[in-house]
Order: C-alpha cells, then structure tokens, then sequence
C-alpha cells in the first residue's frame, strides 16, 4: 500500500507505514550501532529517510543527541552559511468558513473581528512593511470563497507588486492559503508567486477530520494532495509544515518527512522549505487543551534533525517563537525568520483596539525588524533580504541543483551582503548600520569567486551611490 510516488494521500503517507516506522523507532532507540550508521550516513549530507530520521528522533542518549546538534550545525553552517532569510507575514482576510478547531478564524467564531483590506488598505500595509526595510511577504487568508475568491488573492498580489515607495520595493510574495485547483495554482504562479506554503496541520487522517469537522478544509486527501496540484499547476516551490502540538510530535514527523520523499519522488524536487509552527494562544483557543504541545528541547531536536535530513530545504520559524527559541533553533538550522510580524488584518498601519481583535495568534517576539537585524549581526548571521533565486528562474530543480553544486555560495553570499547594504543604507538606526558596516567587509571574504566578489565590491559602492536592486 505504501508508495512513496502515487498521487494519493493515503498511500504516500501511509498510517500503517507510519506505525512500523515508529515501532522500529522505538526498537532501535538504544541500538547504538545503528544510530552510529545513520549519523555517518547523515554526514555524507544527502540527507536521511523517514526510517533512519524516526530512530534519531527516538533515541534519547545524550551524547548522540550531541552530536545530532553538532551535525545539524555543520550542514547548516556548509549550506547556508551564517545567512538568514527576512520575511514578514501580511494578513489579507480573515473571513474563513472552516471549522479548525485550533484556530480563530474558524467561522463558528462570532465575537472575533472579521476583516478584509481594500487594494488601498493594502497598499498602506505594504508601504508599512517597506518603510521597514521588508522586500519577501508571506500572504496569509482564511478560506471564503464568496469573501476571499482567488480573484481577489490575484489583486492584491499585484498591488504589492506594484507599490514603490521611496527606495522600497516587496520582491517575492510567498502564499500562503487553502488547498485549491490546479488552474488556481496555474493563476497563482501567472501572478509570479515565490513560494507556494500550505500547512498540513497534522498527517494522522483520523485527527485530522477531527480537528477539520466541516468545510472544504475537512477533506483530508484533496488537503494531503495539494503541493501536487500545485506542481501540476507549474509552481515548483512549495512549503511544508505542521502545526506541533495536534498530534503526537514522532507521527508528525515521520509523515512529513515522507511528505518531503513523496515530492522527490512524484515531481523530482523536494519541498523549498519546512515551517514548523507550534500552537499559540489566540482568541478563543487555548493551547493547553491540546495535549500533544512539545517543550523547547524537543522542538530543537526536531529543527536540528530536519537540518540533517533534508539538508537542501530551508526551514522556516515565525514570531509565534520568543527570541530565546529562536536563537536555540537558528544555529540548528532554521534559514529563514519573521520579524516585527503581526497577525492581525490591517496590524502594520493600526494597533487594534481590544474589542476588534483581528488577530490569528498572540506573538512571542514582538521586536522591530532593525532589533531583529541588529541581534542576529551580534550573533554573527547575515540578515538577507535577498529575492533573487526566483526572479532569476532559479526554482524547483534548477535551485536544488545549483544548491547540490555547492555554487549557490557565489549567488547566495553576495546577494546576501548586497540587500543588507540596501537595508542600512535605507532603514537601519545609526547603531544597526555600523555593526552591518563591518560586517559586510568581513563577509565579503567569503565570496568564493574572486571575480563574483570584485563585482559585489562594486555594486556595493553603487548602493552607496543609490542605485537599488543588484542581484546575481
Ligand atoms: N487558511 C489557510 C489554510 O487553511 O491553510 C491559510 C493558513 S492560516 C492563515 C496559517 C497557519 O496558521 C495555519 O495553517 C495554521 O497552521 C496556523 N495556525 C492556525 N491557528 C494557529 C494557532 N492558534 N497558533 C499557531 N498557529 C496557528
């Protein structure tokens, strides 16, 4: 029953796989032997199966898990180097006819406010996130046809593309919405969408119908199926994640791991990125009564073994995490970070007054995005704003190869260097931009190519001079 390139959930995540996996886990958690092979299997940084990563997520032997982090750390610092990925989310709508049971947009919520922008009210959201210094978004919106049609998705899609204010300019939107058709997917690439992201929730089907008791997002095949519409649908990056804490941590991982190998194996590109969010408190939800909530040092084992077994995919954390989760899981492996989020519709231009709580879910880190910057400079990360791969064409399998070539250093690093430049230049405080001064110099040593890092040189004198926008 179980093959990982059909086209139907239930065979590509597959319950009774699943449940041998995690038998052999627990058979193996103290097979130090084994553990030993995965982890010099891990090494050679092809990343690891749903069999090999479930017997590490198992195995509690402190020392292993030491060096599991220390693994994860090395892949990390060999891919990705010390850069990190910006993005903010912006709500759109959260008019919503679902019924998820762990998130407040659900429509038997009655006291929440519902709100939907206008193209105007958009266009002062985006002028908000600009005037921070944000070039990736990530679009968020409850499920309404009548409310929130895919139509109107496009529309704003191009209003954002569309507003330049000052130096400011959003360069990749990521979406982020319900399962949908393959032609609204061939649409959604049309717009020029960077990533398409869609949360499995959880892969246990029967939890699942649950969790989703009615509207469209109860169907657990047509939610399980939709990256493969989605590249049906021409759009090669999709975005994984579930949500932690509906179910237990060891099924979830296992299924999205096979999700992942699915990817691989039905359309030859593994997922672009893994988000992985856990429960918060929201308006009328309360974490606490979900029972499978995992504590931080599981959730770091998690990240760092994502890091290991998917090295090629990034993995992305939001605010929903405080700044000290954040630091733990960023030098295990997370490449891409929210900052200064909010999560209501309309929230980057109004603080909400209490009685029109908006909001899908309470925020841990509520820093601003120069904070945000500053502190991962002192911790020695490049804080990029990079958006090249995609307007480049690099996606799908022309990113993974390159990525696998080991040349992504010579675009990536650059690139890198060249939007934090733009971002001092344009919106960092006087102590932001001395301590990203220094840093670009130092980092521009590690340009492989000597030619790419003359070229970088000079772009960096013409951002001095004004001009926007270098990209390799
Ligand atoms: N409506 C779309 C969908 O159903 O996929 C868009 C996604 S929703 C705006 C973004 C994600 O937020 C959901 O996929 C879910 O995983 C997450 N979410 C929902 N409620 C949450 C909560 N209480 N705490 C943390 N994350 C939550």
């Amino acid at each position: 029953m179980y093959n990982p390139s059909s086209l139907k959930a239930e065979e590509f995540i597959n319950h009774e796989e699943i449940i041998d996996t995690l038998a052999y886990a627990d058979a193996n958690k103290d097979n130090l032997e084994l553990i030993d092979q995965i982890l010099e299997k891990a090494k050679e940084r092809k990343g690891l199966n749903h069999r090999e990563a479930s017997v590490l997520l198992a195995c509690d032997n402190k020392e292993k898990i030491e060096e599991m982090y220390q693994l994860a750390q090395q892949i990390k610092q060999d891919f990705y180097g010390n850069r990190i990925v910006m993005f903010a989310p912006l709500y759109l709508s959260n008019y919503c006819i679902n019924g998820c049971v762990y998130c407040p947009y659900h429509i038997s919520n009655k006291h929440i406010a519902r709100k939907k922008l206008t193209q105007e009210e958009i266009k002062r959201e985006v002028i908000a996130l600009q005037d921070m210094g944000h070039k990736r978004l990530a679009l968020e919106a409850g499920e309404d046809p009548k409310n929130n049609p895919i139509e109107y998705i496009l529309e704003c899609i191009k209003t954002i593309y569309s507003i330049k204010h000052k130096n400011g300019a959003i360069r990749r939107v990521n979406v982020n919405i319900a399962a949908t058709t393959v032609e609204e997917y061939r649409m959604l690439k049309e717009v020029g969408i960077g990533t398409y992201i869609l949360f499995q929730e959880t892969y246990h089907k029967e939890s699942y119908e649950k969790l989703h008791p009615y509207g469209p997002k109860s169907n657990y095949a047509y939610h399980t199926e939709a990256m493969d519409r989605a590249m049906e649908g021409g759009i090669d990056d999709v975005g994984l994640g579930v949500l932690f804490g509906l179910e237990m941590y060891r099924y979830e991982f296992a299924g999205l791991l096979m999700h992942a190998e699915h990817l691989e194996a039905a359309h030859g590109v593994g997922p672009h990125t893994i988000s992985v969010p856990r429960i918060k408190r929201a308006d009328d939800i309360d974490p606490t009564a979900f029972d499978n909530g995992i504590d931080d040092e599981t959730f770091a084992k998690i990240c760092a073994l994502i890091r290991i077994c998917v090295p090629y995919t990034g993995m992305i954390i939001s605010t929903r995490e405080s700044q000290a989760v954040r630091e733990k899981v960023l030098k295990l492996g997370v490449s891409q970070i929210s900052g200064a989020s909010r999560t209501s519709v309309g929230g980057y231009c109004e603080e909400e007054p209490e009685e029109e709580n908006s909001e899908q879910f309470d925020v841990s880190d509520k820093r601003t995005l120069d904070e945000v910057v500053k502190w991962l400079m002192e911790m020695g990360c490049i804080p990029s704003f990079c958006t090249a791969c995609y307007r480049e064409g690099r996606t799908g399998d022309r990113f993974m190869s390159l990525c696998k070539s080991g040349q992504i250093q010579n675009c990536c690093q650059p690139n890198a260097l060249m939007t934090l430049k733009e971002y001092l230049m344009d919106y960092a405080s006087e102590d932001t931009k001395k301590i990203g001064e220094a840093l670009i110099q130092a980092e521009l040593e590690n340009i492989p190519k000597e030619k790419v890092k003359e070229i970088c040189k000079e772009n960096l004198e013409k951002i001095e001079q004004g001009i926007r926008d270098f990209r390799f």
